[in-house]
């Protein structure tokens, strides 16, 4: 509001919201004060997607502080490298990030959990946790010591297999692959005899063709076309139980954020929080003709992995997750929180989604 507008709204006004009013005009240049922020993310400037999260994220946030905060969106390795992104907000390099927790797993194995976690929960049960079940409190406790605020900020749903340069009939065959996959789904992997790479997705495709790597997950067909992956291997496998989804988040550095005034401070919260449903909607929106178009126009071959592949996968996630929740005070607090949440979530949803699913439709194979 311009400052003559208040001083006649102040004169209209009943005493009650005046003193709103008068309260603001005794610091008139606080509600003038801009902010231009930088905004760090692991993923390919403009990227469909997970890329167009932060993008979102910065326009409407410009668009609904009337420009009072603007957010300048880098790409990974544009101002810092992708893996470089908690760093540079814990530092102060830049006032945001936008990425996967699972990268930080080096300096707080917990962060894992905020990510993906093997047979775990998908994103509708993820932002069920986070939000109403402790969890997004419990991920700030554990980002506290590196001076960063965390809020979820998208989702990617459940994501595919793989791209593997040859069939997977069995176990035995992934014995030797060289594969990327980050996270927990990578030690899952490695305990199958797999050597797990890891590296930013902007590095994916090259490592692929170049045969340095046999094997990669990415996201699903919407961002895997996009990268080409369908030019450097054949064989696309389903289901990701590595990643039922992967909820990306914002990193926001503790001071900048303590330094907005209140109403900017909401302002981003809200916008963040419509990104998280955004990114989501358009991953569901978009991947389903993106697999088409891998199938038809570039004659993919989808298949999917066989049972005992699915089984002893999950066996080791138990192993991997328990061991993980040893890890430190806070980490056991997280798992049994997660535990707990998923427990009872699944309960519901196996007379809920599951039984909807299989009445909507009962002829359906998933082989
Ligand atoms: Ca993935």
């Amino acid at each position: 509001m311009k400052l003559r507008t208040l001083t006649a709204a102040v004169a209209m006004t009943t005493a009650a919201s005046g003193l709103l009013i008068v309260s603001a005009l005794e610091n008139p240049a606080q509600a003038q004060e801009t902010f231009e922020w930088k905004l760090v993310t692991s993923w390919p400037k403009n990227f469909p997607g997970v890329g167009q999260g932060p993008e979102r994220l910065a326009e409407r946030v410009e668009e609904m502080s009337d420009g009072r905060l603007t957010i300048e969106v880098f790409g990974a390795g544009q101002l810092v490298p992708g893996f470089e992104v908690f760093d540079a907000v814990s530092e102060g390099t830049a006032e945001l990030g936008h990425s996967a927790s699972y990268y930080w797993k080096g300096k707080a194995p917990a962060a894992q959990f905020f990510a993906a976690v093997p047979f775990g929960m998908n994103a509708q049960e993820m932002n069920a946790w986070l939000h109403y079940g402790g969890g997004l409190e419990l991920w700030n406790e554990l980002y506290d010591d590196f001076g960063v605020d965390v809020l979820t900020a998208g989702a990617s749903g459940v994501q595919m297999g793989g791209w593997f340069n040859k069939e997977i009939d069995s176990v035995d065959d992934l014995d030797g692959l060289k594969m990327r996959m980050p996270g927990l789904g990578g030690e899952v992997m490695q305990r199958m005899g797999v050597a797990i790479v890891n590296m930013p997705g902007g590095e994916i495709f090259t490592s692929l063709q170049s045969g340095a790597i046999d094997a990669t997950e990415w996201i699903g067909p919407y961002n895997d076309l996009a990268f080409g992956l369908h030019q450097a291997a054949d064989y696309y496998y389903y289901p990701g139980w590595h990643e039922p989804t992967v909820m990306f988040e914002a990193i926001i550095n503790e001071e900048a954020y303590a330094a907005l005034p209140a109403d900017l401070q909401a302002i981003l919260r809200t916008a963040v929080r419509d990104v998280n449903q955004d990114v989501l909607d358009e991953y569901t929106a978009r991947n389903n003709d993106a697999l088409e178009t891998l199938i038809d126009e570039h004659g993919v071959e989808l298949r999917r992995l066989p049972d005992d592949v699915l089984a002893e996968a999950q066996e080791h996630s138990a192993d991997v997750v328990a061991e993980l929740a040893e890890t430190s005070e806070l980490a056991t607090r997280i798992h049994d929180s997660y535990r707990a949440f998923q427990e009872k979530v699944v309960n519901y949803h196996t007379i809920s989604e599951q039984a909807y699913y299989n009445a909507r439709n009962p002829d359906a194979s998933t082989d």
